[in-house]
Protein backbone atom coordinates (compact mmCIF):
# COMPACT_ATOMS: atom_id res chain seq x y z
CA UNK A 1 0.00 0.00 0.00
CA UNK A 2 1.26 3.50 -0.91
CA UNK A 3 1.96 6.05 1.71
CA UNK A 4 -0.59 8.50 0.38
CA UNK A 5 -3.51 4.68 0.83
CA UNK A 6 -1.79 4.47 4.26
CA UNK A 7 -2.28 8.52 5.01
CA UNK A 8 -6.15 8.41 4.16
CA UNK A 9 -6.96 4.91 5.72
CA UNK A 10 -5.30 7.06 8.99
CA UNK A 11 -7.46 9.90 8.77
CA UNK A 12 -10.80 7.76 7.83
CA UNK A 13 -9.66 5.78 11.57
CA UNK A 14 -9.57 9.07 13.35
CA UNK A 15 -12.81 10.24 12.37
CA UNK A 16 -14.59 7.62 12.77
CA UNK A 17 -13.14 7.43 16.25
CA UNK A 18 -14.19 11.12 16.66
CA UNK A 19 -11.65 13.44 15.29
CA UNK A 20 -13.96 15.82 13.45
CA UNK A 21 -12.24 18.95 13.64
CA UNK A 22 -11.37 19.95 9.92
CA UNK A 23 -8.10 21.90 11.26
CA UNK A 24 -6.80 19.18 13.00
CA UNK A 25 -7.66 16.43 10.33
CA UNK A 26 -5.84 18.70 7.68
CA UNK A 27 -3.04 19.33 9.75
CA UNK A 28 -2.52 15.54 10.29
CA UNK A 29 -2.93 15.55 6.60
CA UNK A 30 -0.27 17.69 5.93
CA UNK A 31 2.59 16.67 8.35
CA UNK A 32 4.49 13.77 7.38
CA UNK A 33 4.85 11.03 10.55
CA UNK A 34 7.01 9.53 8.75
CA UNK A 35 9.95 11.91 8.83
CA UNK A 36 9.32 12.36 12.92
CA UNK A 37 9.50 7.95 13.70
CA UNK A 38 13.11 6.24 13.39
CA UNK A 39 13.82 4.54 9.64
CA UNK A 40 12.83 1.05 11.00
CA UNK A 41 9.58 1.87 11.84
CA UNK A 42 9.01 4.03 8.68
CA UNK A 43 6.77 1.47 7.82
CA UNK A 44 4.31 2.00 10.16
CA UNK A 45 4.46 5.71 10.41
CA UNK A 46 0.76 5.41 9.65
CA UNK A 47 -0.51 3.33 12.00
CA UNK A 48 -2.36 4.54 14.70
CA UNK A 49 0.17 3.27 16.80
CA UNK A 50 2.32 4.95 19.53
CA UNK A 51 6.14 4.31 18.51
CA UNK A 52 9.74 4.32 20.40
CA UNK A 53 11.96 7.15 19.42
CA UNK A 54 14.66 6.11 21.85
CA UNK A 55 15.42 7.14 25.05
CA UNK A 56 12.70 5.49 26.80
CA UNK A 57 10.25 7.62 25.00
CA UNK A 58 7.39 6.90 22.32
CA UNK A 59 5.62 9.18 19.45
CA UNK A 60 2.30 9.51 20.73
CA UNK A 61 -0.39 7.53 18.96
CA UNK A 62 -1.76 9.47 16.60
CA UNK A 63 -5.76 9.28 17.66
CA UNK A 64 -4.20 10.40 20.84
CA UNK A 65 -2.60 13.36 19.26
CA UNK A 66 -5.81 14.02 17.20
CA UNK A 67 -8.04 13.97 20.39
CA UNK A 68 -5.84 16.09 22.59
CA UNK A 69 -5.09 18.77 19.75
CA UNK A 70 -9.03 18.79 18.91
CA UNK A 71 -9.29 18.83 23.39
CA UNK A 72 -7.75 22.54 23.07
CA UNK A 73 -9.98 24.20 20.77
CA UNK A 74 -7.10 25.82 18.13
CA UNK A 75 -7.35 28.39 15.96
CA UNK A 76 -5.01 30.60 13.92
CA UNK A 77 -4.16 33.48 16.34
CA UNK A 78 -3.17 31.30 19.35
CA UNK A 79 0.08 31.29 21.08
CA UNK A 80 0.65 27.67 22.34
CA UNK A 81 2.92 26.19 24.58
CA UNK A 82 4.06 22.41 24.67
CA UNK A 83 5.73 20.24 27.64
CA UNK A 84 7.48 17.37 26.14
CA UNK A 85 9.18 17.60 22.28
CA UNK A 86 9.99 14.23 21.84
CA UNK A 87 9.82 13.39 18.48
CA UNK A 88 8.25 17.24 17.78
CA UNK A 89 5.35 15.40 16.06
CA UNK A 90 2.60 17.01 18.06
CA UNK A 91 4.35 20.14 17.91
CA UNK A 92 4.34 20.12 13.88
CA UNK A 93 0.71 19.10 13.85
CA UNK A 94 0.02 22.26 16.23
CA UNK A 95 1.94 24.62 14.08
CA UNK A 96 -0.32 24.04 11.38
CA UNK A 97 -3.11 25.69 13.20
CA UNK A 98 -1.82 27.95 15.62
CA UNK A 99 0.12 31.33 15.15
CA UNK A 100 3.31 30.06 17.04
CA UNK A 101 3.94 27.18 19.28
CA UNK A 102 6.80 27.10 22.45
CA UNK A 103 7.88 23.32 22.83
CA UNK A 104 10.04 22.17 26.06
CA UNK A 105 12.03 18.68 25.95
CA UNK A 106 14.06 17.89 28.99
CA UNK A 107 15.97 15.29 27.02
CA UNK A 108 19.26 16.99 24.75
CA UNK A 109 19.77 14.30 22.05
CA UNK A 110 15.30 14.10 21.49
CA UNK A 111 15.30 18.13 20.99
CA UNK A 112 18.30 18.49 18.63
CA UNK A 113 16.71 15.44 16.44
CA UNK A 114 13.19 17.39 16.88
CA UNK A 115 14.93 21.08 16.03
CA UNK A 116 16.79 19.34 13.01
CA UNK A 117 12.78 18.04 11.66
CA UNK A 118 11.60 21.44 12.13
CA UNK A 119 14.06 23.28 10.15
CA UNK A 120 13.60 20.43 7.45
CA UNK A 121 9.88 20.91 7.14
CA UNK A 122 10.41 24.76 7.44
CA UNK A 123 8.32 24.93 10.74
CA UNK A 124 9.28 28.47 11.29
CA UNK A 125 7.12 29.28 13.66
CA UNK A 126 7.99 26.74 16.34
CA UNK A 127 10.51 27.46 19.14
CA UNK A 128 11.67 24.86 21.07
CA UNK A 129 14.07 24.26 24.01
CA UNK A 130 15.46 22.13 26.69
CA UNK A 131 14.42 22.69 30.08
CA UNK A 132 11.69 21.45 32.65
CA UNK A 133 8.84 21.86 31.37
CA UNK A 134 6.93 21.51 34.46
CA UNK A 135 8.22 25.76 34.92
CA UNK A 136 6.74 26.36 31.88
CA UNK A 137 8.64 29.32 29.44
CA UNK A 138 7.97 32.35 31.88
CA UNK A 139 9.74 34.67 29.25
CA UNK A 140 7.23 33.97 26.52
CA UNK A 141 3.85 33.94 28.89
CA UNK A 142 0.61 33.77 29.09
CA UNK A 143 -0.07 31.19 26.22
CA UNK A 144 -3.89 30.65 25.42
CA UNK A 145 -3.67 27.41 25.10
CA UNK A 146 -0.97 24.29 26.91
CA UNK A 147 -0.51 20.89 26.52
CA UNK A 148 1.24 18.75 28.42
CA UNK A 149 2.16 15.27 26.62
CA UNK A 150 3.67 13.18 29.39
CA UNK A 151 1.72 11.94 32.30
CA UNK A 152 1.71 11.85 36.08
CA UNK A 153 0.09 13.77 39.45
CA UNK A 154 -3.31 14.60 40.07
CA UNK A 155 -2.94 18.31 39.42
CA UNK A 156 -1.32 20.53 36.66
CA UNK A 157 2.19 22.04 37.91
CA UNK A 158 1.34 25.32 39.46
CA UNK A 159 3.71 27.12 37.35
CA UNK A 160 1.62 25.61 33.97
CA UNK A 161 -0.97 27.04 35.79
CA UNK A 162 0.48 30.56 36.64
CA UNK A 163 0.74 31.17 32.78
CA UNK A 164 -1.83 29.93 31.34
CA UNK A 165 -4.05 33.00 30.15
CA UNK A 166 -7.16 34.07 31.37
CA UNK A 167 -10.20 32.25 29.21
CA UNK A 168 -7.14 30.23 28.29
CA UNK A 169 -7.08 26.22 28.23
CA UNK A 170 -4.49 23.31 29.27
CA UNK A 171 -4.73 19.91 28.43
CA UNK A 172 -2.59 17.29 30.57
CA UNK A 173 -2.78 13.57 31.39
CA UNK A 174 -3.27 13.36 35.21
CA UNK A 175 -3.38 10.18 37.22
CA UNK A 176 -1.82 8.24 40.47
CA UNK A 177 0.12 5.86 38.19
CA UNK A 178 -0.24 4.59 34.51
CA UNK A 179 -3.22 2.54 34.84
CA UNK A 180 -5.47 5.44 36.08
CA UNK A 181 -4.15 8.07 33.64
CA UNK A 182 -6.98 10.39 32.02
CA UNK A 183 -6.72 13.58 29.61
CA UNK A 184 -8.12 16.19 31.60
CA UNK A 185 -9.04 19.43 30.42
CA UNK A 186 -8.71 22.95 32.35
CA UNK A 187 -10.46 26.06 31.20
CA UNK A 188 -9.21 29.42 33.16
CA UNK A 189 -11.82 31.64 34.17
CA UNK A 190 -12.51 34.70 36.18
CA UNK A 191 -13.83 32.14 39.09
CA UNK A 192 -10.41 29.82 38.50
CA UNK A 193 -10.06 26.45 36.84
CA UNK A 194 -12.59 24.46 35.69
CA UNK A 195 -12.25 20.64 35.39
CA UNK A 196 -12.93 18.17 32.75
CA UNK A 197 -11.96 14.56 33.23
CA UNK A 198 -12.22 13.37 29.14
CA UNK A 199 -10.97 9.96 28.55
CA UNK A 200 -8.37 7.36 29.83
CA UNK A 201 -4.83 7.28 28.44
CA UNK A 202 -1.00 6.38 29.40
CA UNK A 203 1.68 8.86 28.67
CA UNK A 204 5.16 8.19 29.51
CA UNK A 205 6.11 10.19 32.80
CA UNK A 206 6.62 13.94 33.56
CA UNK A 207 9.83 14.24 34.95
CA UNK A 208 11.25 16.97 36.95
CA UNK A 209 14.98 17.04 36.02
CA UNK A 210 16.94 16.98 32.85
CA UNK A 211 18.34 13.21 32.67
CA UNK A 212 22.32 13.73 32.94
CA UNK A 213 22.51 17.01 32.12
CA UNK A 214 23.19 20.45 34.58
CA UNK A 215 19.80 22.39 35.17
CA UNK A 216 19.87 25.16 31.72
CA UNK A 217 17.88 27.21 30.62
CA UNK A 218 18.00 27.54 26.55
CA UNK A 219 19.55 26.39 23.48
CA UNK A 220 21.18 28.63 20.94
CA UNK A 221 18.38 29.43 18.06
CA UNK A 222 20.07 29.36 14.55
N1 LIG B 1 4.83 15.11 22.07
C1 LIG B 1 5.77 14.05 21.74
C2 LIG B 1 5.59 12.80 22.55
C3 LIG B 1 5.83 13.04 23.98
S1 LIG B 1 6.69 11.77 24.83
C4 LIG B 1 5.71 13.70 20.26
O1 LIG B 1 4.85 14.25 19.55
O2 LIG B 1 6.55 12.92 19.82
C5 LIG B 1 6.93 12.68 26.33
C6 LIG B 1 8.13 13.57 26.29
O3 LIG B 1 8.08 14.37 27.45
C7 LIG B 1 9.44 12.79 26.34
O4 LIG B 1 10.24 13.17 25.26
C8 LIG B 1 10.04 13.22 27.69
O5 LIG B 1 11.46 13.31 27.64
C9 LIG B 1 9.40 14.57 27.90
N2 LIG B 1 9.34 15.05 29.27
C10 LIG B 1 9.01 14.37 30.40
N3 LIG B 1 9.05 15.19 31.46
C11 LIG B 1 9.41 16.43 31.00
C12 LIG B 1 9.61 17.68 31.62
N4 LIG B 1 9.47 17.85 32.94
N5 LIG B 1 9.98 18.73 30.85
C13 LIG B 1 10.14 18.58 29.52
N6 LIG B 1 9.95 17.40 28.87
C14 LIG B 1 9.59 16.34 29.61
Amino acid sequence: MSTAARKIRLLMLLRRNGVTDVGVLRAMELVPREIFVPATFHDQAYEDTALPIGHGQTISQPLVVGLMSQALELNDRLKVLEVGTGSGYQAAVLSKIVRRVYTVERHRPLLAEAEHRFRTLRLHNITARLADGMKGWPEAAPFERILVTAGGGSEPPPDLVGQLALGGIMVIPLGPDRREQKVVRFRKTEDGLEREALWPVRFVPLLPDIAGEPARTTVPEE
